[in-house]
């Protein structure tokens, strides 16, 4: 199994996420992770619809005019905070299912905050890839995005990345974003939600929830590989951010050597917030009793 194989009835075959960093890491094991799940169990439906616009794009590929449902300005309120710094909206509403934009024409498909124009030599690699014979997946120009076409239109985000050599910040970015895709995914499963696949959730959640974990792994290796090689701000993130970012991740994976160094980088940085260091505070307090269990039980 891997994340393209759901890709095969669109046309993409042959990409893998192997190999999409210089340095590849091995699979670790995720535990668990702090879920807002209750925190609005009686908030009403709300019209989706009502959020959204088409917004007009030209592919920088194929030159074709085209709509693409985008989420009004203004129009959602940011409520909170995930541990992992994934925002939560008001009516549990995700505007991620918006952020892939996929040409209808050539299957061109990149996250709006990295839609620039390409150099003759980008768009010759996606024109001449073999692995990219696009079919278009069902309710693409439907003004509502549902989950099942976001979570297909992100992996096709990845595989236009992967294909015309992103950087690793990007590619780990279109990851950060798949995982909290896949999260908020599973949890309008759990609330009953249709999800656009047709299919019966019992069978979806699996597939979603293999998919979450391996865009959760790639994000934190393409993270570790940009921090290494490139200038901040790095997919957006100032140093402190990111520092946290993978300090909170490299908990769930249980590296604390990784969490403790950044986390004492962050504390000890000029330019980090105060949010960002309260944060950080409270991560350490984790680290340092998940160290001091591990060392009674053994
Ligand atoms: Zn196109």
């Amino acid at each position: 199994m891997g994340l393209f194989d759901s890709l095969s009835k669109n046309g993409i075959k042959n990409v893998s996420t192997s190999g999409m960093y210089a340095k590849t890491d091995t699979t670790i094991q995720m535990s668990g992770n702090e879920k807002f799940k209750d925190m609005y169990q009686d908030t009403p439906q709300f019209d989706e619809d009502s959020m959204i616009l088409l917004k007009k794009y030209s592919c920088p590929v194929c030159d074709s005019d085209f709509q693409s449902p985008t989420v009004k300005t203004g129009k959602i309120r940011q409520v909170g905070i995930e541990k992992n710094l994934k925002p939560i909206f008001d009516f549990r509403f995700e505007p991620i299912k918006y952020e892939p934009i996929t040409c209808p024409k050539c299957g061109y498909s990149v996250m709006a905050r990295f839609l620039t124009p390409l150099t003759s030599f980008q768009r010759k690699m996606f024109i001449e890839s073999e692995d990219y014979s696009f079919v278009a997946p069902g309710g693409l120009n439907n003004k509502v995005v549902s989950y099942s076409l976001a979570v297909t239109k992100i992996k096709m985000s990845l595989v236009t990345a992967i294909i015309r050599k992103a950087k690793a910040s990007e590619k780990a970015y279109i990851c950060l974003k798949g995982y909290w895709l896949c999260e908020s995914y599973l949890e309008a499963l759990d609330r009953g939600e249709d999800d656009g696949s047709g299919k019966n959730p019992d069978e979806v959640r699996p597939e979603i929830q293999a998919d979450m974990e391996e865009f959760s792994q790639s994000a934190y290796d393409g993270f570790i590989e940009a921090m290494q090689s490139e200038r901040y701000p790095i997919a957006g993130m100032d140093e402190p951010t990111l520092d946290f970012l993978i300090a909170e991740m490299s908990v769930e994976r249980e590296k604390y050597d990784v969490a403790s160094k950044l986390i004492a980088s962050i504390l000890g940085s000029n330019s980090a917030s105060s949010r960002i260091k309260d944060k950080t505070r409270i991560l350490k307090e984790e680290v340092l009793e998940a160290i001091r269990n591990k060392k009674n039980s053994q």
